[in-house]
């Protein structure tokens, strides 16, 4: 049942976090029937998936970008998009900012910090964070609005933590360094359906669960 799993989750979780339902494969009636529900963040990993269900599905819904995103397919989800996640180069962030502008908009992102200790997963080291971030300025067309991270598939919970705490702590040191208005850098994306509870314990303002509320993905 949807409902009771939704429910279930939506009560795990304080006011100051948002849930971000992850809809990846699922159809679009289920995502229809959370939306009927009030959930109105959805997340997807595929930039083609995210404009068919952008398409369908009613307008006020707020569609997260959670995945890899490549720079030739920034201009499709440019006009909609709500957050994109997971920004992890430069010349990713170069062309956000050349498409947001065509767009005549501003586009809302968060830089994807590798946290993990499997090398398999994209995500910026420290001196490509920094690099970044001292570049923040010059893209008028994107407002950086914290980091996000994907902590270690394992069952090692005390390593988790430690992952998501350090998370924290740089998306601490850089809202206090490296911005005027402290106030607009204020999102921590850390938490998916297997460890949410510990990344909003270490901080986490933002979650992203999908098999716990949709189910399974095949
Ligand atoms: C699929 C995905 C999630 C959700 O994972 P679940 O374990 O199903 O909750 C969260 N974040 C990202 C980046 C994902 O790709």
């Amino acid at each position: 049942m949807i409902e009771k799993a939704f429910y279930d989750i939506q009560s795990a979780i304080p006011d100051h976090v948002v849930l971000v339902a992850v809809s990846k494969t699922k159809p679009e009636q289920l995502i229809k029937k959370l939306y009927d529900l009030g959930q109105k963040d959805f997340g997807e990993n595929k930039v083609q998936e995210l404009v068919r269900k952008h398409d369908q599905l009613p307008k006020d819904i707020n569609w997260h970008m959670i995945g890899h995103l490549q720079t030739n397919k920034v201009k499709y989800i440019a006009s909609f998009v709500s957050l994109i996640h997971a920004v992890d180069s430069l010349k990713l962030l170069k062309e956000i900012d050349k498409q947001a502008k065509k767009n005549h908009r501003v586009i809302d992102v968060l830089l994807q910090v590798h946290i993990a200790q499997e090398d398999t997963k994209f995500g910026l080291n420290q001196e490509e964070l920094m690099e970044i971030v001292s570049y923040l300025d010059e893209c008028k067309s994107v407002r950086c609005r914290g980091l996000m991270g994907m902590a270690s598939f394992i069952e090692d919970k005390s390593q988790i933590q430690k992952e998501f705490s350090d998370l924290k702590q740089q998306f601490d040191e850089i809202k206090t360094n490296n911005f005027h208005e402290p106030s607009t850098f204020d999102i921590l994306s850390m938490g998916m359906s297997g460890d949410f509870l510990l990344a909003i314990e270490e901080g986490s303002t933002m979650v992203r669960i999908g098999s716990s509320i949709f189910g399974e993905r095949s």
